[in-house]
């Protein structure tokens, strides 16, 4: 067996990196795999058990015995807890709002990235397609294509915007803000390692930003 191809994915919060890594594997027929969305299940569960998310050796207990899968396909991802789906429960804005005090955890990241990896490896497609804050640089520097995908913030918050009335605006600037600035601190993502290439999208359609890194992987491949 080939070892697959893994297209790593990172940006911050509203930089289209979901949708647009989707569209990437849908286009070349690889799988999917949202990080941010295993880090979510973990912060699910933490709430669901009632931990408190800032007290790191609860958390570090209640992700002991995890047992969290991936769907990984761009057209039917899904996260499960046991045998729960969590894919639509991770969305909501109280898990939202604990992920980034779990995702702080060094051994919740050990833990998540062990995963990852193991996802990675046992794909059936060619490739996989994997998007978060630390692929390029930690979950898989050695992909054969490794990309920031950046925006400025006003687009970032413009394009999230459009998911919410616009009442509600000001305060998903606040809340978007300050996740960056918390995750931060735990990955850079703002800045593009040695080898990876940046892609900003603040002047682009989505089409044409799906259009780069298809082409860029494509020319990375051959
Ligand atoms: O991508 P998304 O916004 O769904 O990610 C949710 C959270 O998961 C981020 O705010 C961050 O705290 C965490 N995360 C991470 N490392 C990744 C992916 C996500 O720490 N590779």
């Amino acid at each position: 067996m080939t070892t697959p191809v893994v297209v790593a994915i990172d940006g911050p919060a509203g930089s289209g990196k979901s949708s647009v890594s989707k569209a990437v594997a849908i286009a070349l027929g690889y799988d999917y795999l949202d990080t941010g969305a295993a880090y979510r299940a973990v912060a699910w569960h933490v709430q669901s058990q009632g931990v408190d998310a800032n007290d790191a050796d609860a958390v570090r207990s209640a992700v002991r015995d995890l047992d969290l899968t991936f769907t990984p396909d761009a057209e039917k991802f899904a996260v499960h807890v046991g045998a729960t789906d969590v894919t639509e429960a991770i969305r909501t804005p109280a898990v939202t709002a604990l992920v980034s005090a779990v995702s702080r955890v060094p051994e919740v990241r050990e833990f998540l990235n062990q995963r990852f990896r193991q996802c990675m490896a046992e794909t059936r497609r060619p490739g996989i397609v994997v998007e978060g804050r630390d692929i390029t640089t930690v979950v898989a520097p050695d992909a054969a294509a490794r990309i920031l995908l950046t925006a400025d913030e006003s687009v970032r918050m413009e394009r999230r915007g459009l998911e919410v009335p616009p009442q509600s605006r000001d305060e998903l600037t606040r809340l978007v803000r300050d996740r960056d600035v918390a995750d931060a601190r735990v990955s850079d993502f703002m800045t593009a390692a040695d080898g990876v290439m940046t892609i900003d999208s603040t002047n682009l359609t989505f089409d044409q930003t799906v259009d780069v890194v298809v082409s860029h992987t494509r020319s990375a491949t051959t």
